[in-house]
């Protein structure tokens, strides 16, 4: 493994706050990853990245000064008084002084590295952002495929108890033999659990990232069975399915190499499903249906609702935003994630959904005064969407949400698993 130090311009990212994480800053100290999955997108060259991404590891060495840069432009301040006295000293006044800004969730390893690859156990950059995170009293959230993450339990743990700390683990293969195929460099499946219901016993958020599921591999039943009951066996939170993309180039070559060297019977299957060459690397519609597949994440759903497991990540909701707001939208993406990606109905409306989920979101004033001060007309939803939203402030619960879930559950038994 060649290690290579470099010094940032660049380290944060922010996104609308999405189903994937919650969260809203997304930032990542590593380029390359050690871990060399076989399907990993990270090595597509649409993600700019080195061409030997598996073996030379650019480490942004700066990236903790960036992070305590980027907060403290936010308006954040540091609770550690170990920094020079006089510094904690101004910080304390200028902290009273100003009002706080409302906290976010920040994905230390958003983008496409593992940052608790083995270079991190020697450099220790994810522990210092963590550090950071925790003295700025932040929220994070982590996907990783390493166990390395348990290192790091002790600021995990006063993160979660300070606001929040999701800790998620990347599982696609229940048996260990496939998994050393496709993940020839990371954590064993078994250990990612064990992790998991270490971090749950702990009270941190934790929950199972089942993808990319493959194809003829990892959709088969025994593997689907199998990482839900594992998952429910060491009490995570959730199970976010979703399937396998394959860019045209890198991504796809190295892919289709290692069928050739292990299951040489798919290949001809492969190249027919992923040959439309789509730049986002998606398969081609007509020969999935040929090939009598079903998306991974329609048939997985049963056991979602049947072993009671979510299927996203649990919201942190930060003080002084809109609780109402932030629940109602997190709401409607979900019916707009059943209908959309598990029913695949009526496209018009999962659109509509999706707008006022983001519109409510960033709304500044609550839903609830809009709609008290008779002042809905001017609110830009459908009267479908007004009616999920009554109903939740209605009855403190969504009814609405409840049935959704139940009827892709119905269409989810359609497809044997
Ligand atoms: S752990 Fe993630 S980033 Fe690293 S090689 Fe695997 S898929 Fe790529």
């Amino acid at each position: 493994m060649i290690i290579e130090r470099i010094r940032a311009k660049s380290l944060i990212k922010e996104v609308t706050p999405s189903f994937f994480s919650w969260a809203k800053v997304y930032l990542n100290p590593y380029q390359g990853c050690w871990h060399d999955c076989k399907y990993c997108d990270g090595k597509a060259e649409s993600y700019y990245m080195h061409e030997d991404f598996a073996n030379r590891i650019k480490v942004k060495v700066n990236a903790p000064e960036l992070l305590e840069k980027y907060l403290k432009k936010r308006g954040f301040f540091s609770s550690n008084s170990s920094h020079s006295l006089l510094n904690y000293l101004d910080a304390t006044v200028e902290r009273i002084q100003m009002p706080s800004p409302s906290k976010f969730v920040i994905f230390v390893g958003g983008g496409v590295c593992d940052v608790y690859q083995p270079a991190e156990k020697e450099l220790q950059l994810t522990r210092k952002l963590l550090q950071i995170i925790c003295d700025y009293e932040l929220p994070v959230f982590i996907l990783t495929k390493s166990t390395l993450v348990l290192r790091d339990l002790d600021l995990l743990k006063a993160i979660n108890e300070q606001t929040y700390a999701s800790v998620n683990f990347t599982i696609t293969l229940a048996d260990d033999s496939v998994r050393k195929i496709f993940e020839p460099r990371a954590s064993s499946s078994e250990d990612r659990f064990q992790a998991i219901s270490q971090l749950r016993k702990e009270g941190i958020h934790s929950g199972v990232y089942f993808y990319p599921c493959l194809p003829f591999i990892g959709d088969t039943t025994e593997n689907i069975k199998n990482i839900f009951r594992s998952a429910k066996k060491v009490n995570a939170e959730y199970v976010i399915t979703w399937g396998l993309t394959l860019k045209p180039g890198r991504n796809k070559n190295e892919f289709i190499d290692t069928l050739r060297k292990h299951y040489p019977h798919l290949v001809a299957k492969y190249l027919e499903l992923y040959g439309n060459n789509d730049k986002y690397g998606n398969f081609d519609k007509k020969v999935f249906k040929r090939l009598g597949l079903v998306l991974p994440r329609v048939k997985a759903f049963r056991y979602n609702y049947e072993m009671k497991l979510g299927y996203s990540p649990i919201r942190y909701i930060p003080e002084k935003t809109n609780k109402v707001n932030l629940i109602l939208s997190e709401i409607l993406l979900k019916i707009s994630h059943l209908k959309g990606f598990i029913m695949h109905k009526n496209f018009t409306f999962i659109k509509e959904l999706y707008s006022a989920a983001l519109y409510i979101e960033a709304l500044k004033v609550s839903v609830e005064e809009i709609l008290e001060s008779n002042n809905s007309v001017k609110l830009p939803i459908s009267k479908s969407v007004l009616s999920i939203i009554q109903d939740y402030l209605e009855k403190g619960y969504s009814s609405i949400l409840q049935e959704t879930e139940k009827e892709a559950y119905h269409h989810s038994l359609q497809f044997k698993s």
